[in-house]
């Protein structure tokens, strides 16, 4: 049987950093529904054009179109044997819609790690944030920095601030959280999958617990 896992948390709290990681460990296929967005901007599908007008103010994109894009990726055969979905479900609607996909495809949520932080370390991580044009690897200019300033260590290629990284579209992207995605905590709590992991901690120790977490399951 197939095992996905969801992770929630506010922006910068490590999601992406942790599903990376995770996705190495475990051979799941990492599935990030913001890095699906920008891949299609970078294509300029209609899809990603779209998306961008919502991603630039820090508004979620609709869920028809997000829960679509993430049906079409999960049914490619990488995720046969399930995914760590990274920024999905993020309103009530796209959960209830990946319940209907994952039983059509013979699975379920597994377990959903919470990851926590405070909202000053959010604004803090989010603001120093670098992203590798290339793949999304993530740096962090005093916590992770890479080795050159502004090259990714691992492929070589340009790092760059994302534009809803900057400060003033930062602070509404933890707002939308709290109000959108907030929910969904006590619908995992509810349904006994939520693990709760404190975001505050350095991320070796983060993905040790998310890993004795998995293994438990
Ligand atoms: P992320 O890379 O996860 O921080 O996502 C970046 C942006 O992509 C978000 O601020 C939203 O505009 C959009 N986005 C990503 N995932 C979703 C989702 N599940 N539902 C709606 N919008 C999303």
């Amino acid at each position: 049987m197939a095992t996905f896992i969801v992770l929630l948390g506010p922006p910068g709290a490590g999601k992406g950093t942790q599903a990376k990681i995770l996705a190495e460990k475990t051979k799941l296929a990492h599935v990030s529904s913001g890095d699906l967005f920008r891949e299609n901007f970078k294509k300029q599908t209609e899809l990603g054009r779209l998306a961008q007008s919502y991603m630039d103010k820090g508004e979620l994109v609709p869920d028809d179109v997000t829960i679509k894009m993430i049906k079409d990726r999960l049914t490619q055969p990488d995720c046969q044997a399930g995914a760590i979905l990274d920024g999905f479900p993020r309103t009530p609607a796209q959960a209830d819609a990946l319940e209907i996909m994952l039983a059509d495809f013979n699975g379920q949520v597994d377990l959903v790690p919470y990851i926590t932080a405070s909202e000053e370390t959010l604004v803090e991580r989010i603001g120093g944030r670098w992203t590798c044009r290339a793949q999304g690897h993530i740096y962090h200019q005093t916590f992770s920095p890479p080795k050159q300033a502004g090259v990714c260590d691992l492929d070589g290629s340009e790092l760059y601030q994302r534009e809803d990284d900057k400060a003033e579209t930062v602070r509404n992207r933890i707002r939308v959280y709290f109000e959108q995605t907030m929910p969904l905590v006590e619908y995992y709590r509810k349904a006994g999958k939520l693990i709760e992991i404190d975001g505050m901690q350095n991320v070796e120790k983060i993905t040790e617990r998310l890993l004795d977490a998995l293994n438990k399951k």
